[in-house]
């Protein structure tokens, strides 16, 4: 069911602890934590604890979600110092989603280039 853990999710095991990360940030509702492979100096992915599959699935179901993930970027944003920093959510395997509980790459402390390839 939406929103509930999913035995065969990486991003649910990593928050409840079952997986472990290098944790960033945790409130009631969101988890963050260092990419694994980081592609900027600062490479911290920030998801819901509850499972959703993608930005859109979350802003359907739960979109206060949506904001305190969001909220969250800017927190952790303002702590690594980023003046400029890039929010990604891939979507579809097409677009390079490969862990289907939804999370924003929040990339920084590096020039970004735009487009994005
Ligand atoms: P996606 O490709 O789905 O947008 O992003 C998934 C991200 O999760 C990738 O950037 C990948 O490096 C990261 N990742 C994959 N496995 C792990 C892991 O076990 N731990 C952490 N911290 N990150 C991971
Ligand atoms: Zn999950």
């Amino acid at each position: 069911m939406a929103g509930e853990p999913q035995d065969d999710c990486l991003f649910c095991k990593i928050v409840a602890g079952q997986v472990p990360a290098t944790v960033v940030r945790e409130t009631a509702t969101t988890f963050a934590f260092r990419d694994i492979n980081p592609q900027a100096p600062t490479h911290v992915l920030v998801v819901p604890k509850a499972h959703h599959r993608d930005v859109a699935a979350l802003a359907t179901a739960a979109p206060e979600l949506v904001g305190d993930v969001l909220r969250e970027i800017g927190e952790i944003a303002a702590e690594e110092k980023l003046d400029s920093y890039r929010t990604v959510f891939n979507t579809g395997t097409g677009a390079g989603q490969t862990v289907f509980h939804v999370h924003a790459h929040l990339l920084g402390g590096r020039g970004l280039e735009w487009p994005p390839g």
